[in-house]
């Protein structure tokens, strides 16, 4: 297999974000030479004209992975749930972490920090999903995940389309969730977006992504996401393999059942 390259981009508000800027969108995917150049563009253009604003500032990175670095993920199964409201949205993510064992004041703490923030941050929060304490020390800035790709887009992008599903907000969620659920010493996350007409947000672990069409007020263009780690998880190594270890994500190896609907895992 020829290498493959990891393109990121980030863009701020003002000047740079260890400067200080706002952030306002960040992208990242795995690809191989070819694809470069469209991708390149596609995050350009998504950092000059977002609805969280305009940026003053754009880093775009590009290198490449050596083959034998790259791991696999499986695509994480969906589990969509109809709720009225954000207040019943967030109440089902609350029942959604603890069956995939956070405990209840750890839910509760973890949403309450998403909850507080003044503004999105580029990353997420590191949160114990015993008792909530949030455990990284990156304050505003999060420890971002990147170096993620689909093994096949083509075949995802179909597979996506034969239960319904498509999208950038999704597909990139999903990518990632996949991604971040295979960490060691990962229990769950909970995300809802920072683009302000987007709010449609998740709660994933292992055992599943949890799908809630309404986590926040539409117009609100402050988003985030949670991890909750075991008590006891490595937090160097985990920040290691969020941040810099590439993974590629495969297609489920069995189709029935993939999505579900009104169900939790
Ligand atoms: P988005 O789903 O792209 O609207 O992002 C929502 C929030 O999730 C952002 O405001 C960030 O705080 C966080 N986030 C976005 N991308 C990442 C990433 N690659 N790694 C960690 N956190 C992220």
């Amino acid at each position: 297999m020829s290498a493959l390259f990891s393109i990121r981009m980030r863009a701020a508000q003002g000047c740079a974000h260890e400067a200080g800027g706002r952030h306002i969108s960040g992208a990242e995917s795995l690809l191989p030479e070819s694809e470069l150049k469209t991708a390149a563009a596609a995050m350009i253009e998504r950092a000059l004209v977002h609805s969280r604003g305009k940026a003053d500032f754009l880093q775009l990175t590009i290198e490449s992975i050596a083959p034998q670095a790259i791991r696999h993920a499986e695509l994480l199964s969906i589990y969509e749930q109809s709720t009225d409201g954000v207040a019943a949205g967030r109440e089902l993510a609350l029942k959604a972490l603890m069956r995939l064992g956070v405990t209840l004041p750890a839910a509760v703490r973890g949403m309450a920090l998403l909850e507080a923030l003044p503004d999105s941050m580029r990353g997420a929060m590191i949160v114990c999903a015993e008792t909530g304490a949030r455990l990284d020390d990156t304050i505003a800035r999060g420890v971002r995940v990147s170096r993620i790709g689909s093994a096949d887009p083509t075949a995802l992008e179909q597979w996506l389309a034969s239960y319904g599903l498509g999208g950038d907000h999704l597909r990139e969620a999903l990518l990632l969730a996949s991604k971040v659920a295979a960490g060691d010493g990962i229990i769950a996350e909970l995300c809802w977006s920072d683009d302000p007409e987007y709010t449609t947000g998740y709660v994933a672990g292992a055992a599943g992504y949890v799908r809630l069409p309404q986590l926040k007020e539409a117009g609100s263009g402050i988003g985030g996401r949670v991890f909750f780690v075991r008590p006891d998880a490595d937090l160097a190594e985990l920040r290691r393999y969020l941040e810099t270890t590439a993974v590629l994500v495969d297609l489920p190896t069995a189709k029935g059942g993939w999505l579900q609907h009104d169900v939790l895992p």
